[in-house]
């Protein structure tokens, strides 16, 4: 069986050269005798491949020595409440709730403190990245915004004034898609599984002022979610998901050898932005989004009806071009065209588009 055309949201493709190299490991790490999945996480190779993992990310994202970088576990869902934990000394932060990650986010939020929705686009079905009317109230403990919203397909390209308030943001589905400028965030988090490797590690990337002594909301935080103690430990204070962290350590030299973040964007763009012009001029599909807040990442699109939504699922799959029906809050189709995701896939997606659309013309 060759390999699938993977369009999936997430869990994701990962480079193929990563997983050769990974089961080429299997059995034998390094000359260790073992797996990485087998190893001590107090043993000297882990250490060094969670020590390589950092400072090949540090490398690509040009992270600045004040930030933290933590691999953490429980997804980006657990710092939902994470975030308000640790930071919410004032117990007031401002949330933009842009589709269903930020919103989930934001309810989590509610249960440590006041969260207010600084805006929002749900009256537009998320469909277009809300704006941000300034100025923001100085007094927030941070701004919360997920930056790529994966179910929708709309993604923020410009980070609004926050003035000193720190951006808190949820990148799990553009992480290492594109440079971020990470001065510019308090806190930027992504789940592994988008874009990064596999599921079950989360990057937590913090600027070292903002985690204090502790957590903000003190001594009933679970000691494992204190950013404090997780930096402190360079994420090995208890043992963390090393299978993951080898994965991901893996992947971010991927990125490195295929150019770094520059080149992943401008790669990435190219892409989905053949699909975004099919779409624009198709007789046949809709794109979802509004075009200033498209994805590099999630690509949105329907046919008429949901019927012919089935069809065109079922029969991509025939051609191999799987997982590519859209979530189940919008319908219709979502093609998430990650960094692991080969060119030869958005080729056979775009030529399989141009034929069903000629067999349903008429629909
Ligand atoms: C997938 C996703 C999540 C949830 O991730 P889990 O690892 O399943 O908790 C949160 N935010 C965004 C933007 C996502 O794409």
């Amino acid at each position: 069986m060759p390999r699938a055309f993977n369009f999936s949201a997430g869990p994701s493709a990962l480079p193929q050269a990563v997983l050769e190299r990974a089961a080429a490991e299997m059995l034998d790490y390094g000359g260790s005798g073992m797996s990485v999945m087998e190893m001590s996480h107090r043993s000297a190779p882990f250490q060094e491949i969670v020590d390589d993992a950092e400072q090949t990310l540090r490398r690509l994202m040009s992270i600045p020595d004040d930030y933290r970088v933590m691999f953490l576990q429980g997804g980006a869902t657990l710092q939902f409440a994470g975030i308000p934990m640790n930071l919410m000394r004032k117990r007031h932060a401002g949330y933009v709730v842009s589709g269903n990650w930020s919103r989930l986010a934001w309810k989590e939020a509610c249960k440590y403190g006041q969260a207010d929705v600084v805006a929002t686009s749900e009256p537009d079905g998320f469909l277009r990245t809300p704006e941000v009317a300034g100025p923001i109230d100085q007094d927030l403990d941070y701004l919360y915004l997920c930056q790529n919203e994966t179910v929708y397909g709309t993604m923020r390209q410009e980070l609004p004034e926050a003035g000193d308030v720190p951006i808190v943001a949820d990148v799990s589905s553009m992480f290492l898609s594109c440079p971020l400028d990470v001065e510019r965030y308090g806190l930027i988090y992504a789940g592994a599984q988008k874009n990064a490797g596999p599921a079950g590690t989360t990057v937590v990337i913090c600027r070292d002022d903002l985690i204090g002594d502790g957590p903000a909301l003190g001594d009933l935080v679970p000691t494992y979610m204190g950013y404090r103690l997780q930096a402190d430990k360079s994420s090995l204070y208890n043992t963390p998901n090393c299978w993951g962290i080898y994965v991901c350590g893996q992947v971010f030299h991927w990125v490195e050898d295929q150019g770094g973040l520059d080149a992943m964007a401008e790669r990435n763009w190219a892409r989905v932005n053949r699909l975004y012009d099919y779409l624009d001029q198709s007789s046949l599909f809709e794109p979802l989004v509004e075009k200033s807040s498209r994805s590099i990442a999630n690509v949105t699109f329907r046919c008429p009806s949901p019927e012919l939504d089935a069809a065109f699922v079922e029969q991509a799959a025939a051609r191999g071009i799987v997982n590519i029906k859209g979530h189940r809050i919008l319908g219709g189709m979502r093609a998430s065209c990650y960094n692991a995701v080969p060119d030869e896939a958005i080729d056979a997606l775009l030529a399989f588009m141009a034929d069903f659309e000629a067999a349903n013309a008429s629909a």
